[in-house]
């Protein structure tokens, strides 16, 4: 509704967009968010997959793949018949262009990494980055893509059709504003420095650590994750 906008403070956090990264589910929904600014949390954007522990919706459509975008028929993961072909994926876009948040955070497994994309994120990352120790730091990396003064081009095509590029270089509000886009990957060990070039089984390592002890991997980030999230929910932009 116009008259229930986020204003331009207003946070977007959200959780399992890939619905077998669990734990990005788990965090959303423990969140206690400051009281400062509006803040909307969804914590299962794909909630089909959530159920059945998958990546993608009950028809085999990766969520993170169906946006406008810069989407690709032939990526890797499978994007659907066209953009914005799913409903998850629909929903998601309305719910921003209807309430238009002027921060979006949206969780994902393992890559250790605080990615912001375009230009107008580089306060949100940099606000999540500095809420860390240093040793909060250790499993991740800053990584600020914003090449390409406006108007704003992709930076690089390998997340085609993401909500990452999207709401990144894509969406333009009404009054002209873009979104700060920031995807907050988790790390995939928490104890150990962040390689450079991640271990091939990364993915698997951080699955295997959440099927021995899901309470025990949550442990690891939790505490780092939400003084990130809050940074970004008490962030003025304006
Ligand atoms: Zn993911």
């Amino acid at each position: 509704m116009r008259s229930d906008l986020a204003g331009p403070n207003g946070t977007l956090i959200i959780g399992g967009i890939h619905g077998d990264e669990s734990a990005s589910v788990d965090l959303v929904r423990e969140f206690v968010p400051p009281g400062r600014h509006p803040v909307a949390l969804l914590p299962a954007a794909n909630p089909d997959g959530v159920v059945r522990s998958s990546r993608y919706n009950a028809r085999g459509v990766d969520i993170n793949r169906n946006a406008e975008r810069n989407w690709r028929a032939d990526s890797v993961e499978p994007s659907g018949g066209a953009p914005w072909s799913e409903p998850e994926a629909r929903a998601l876009r309305d719910f921003i262009l209807d309430w238009r948040p002027a921060k979006i955070v949206s969780l994902h497994w393992a890559l250790g990494e605080i990615d912001a994309d375009g230009v107008q994120s580089r306060a949100l990352a940099e606000a999540m980055w500095s809420a860390l120790s240093a040793a909060e730091r250790m499993p991740y990396r800053l990584r600020i893509a914003e090449r390409g003064q406006p108007p704003l081009q992709q930076t690089d095509a390998e997340c085609p059709g993401s909500l990452g590029q999207w709401a990144g270089y894509g969406l333009v509000y009404p009054d002209d504003s873009r979104p700060a886009m920031v995807t907050l990957e988790l790390p995939y060990d928490a104890s150990i420095p962040r390689a450079e070039t991640l271990p091939d089984d990364h993915v698997d390592q951080v699955r295997a650590h959440w099927a021995r002890d899901p309470q025990a991997y949550l442990a690891t980030v939790r505490d780092p994750v939400f003084k990130m999230l809050t940074a970004a929910c008490e962030l003025t932009l304006k």
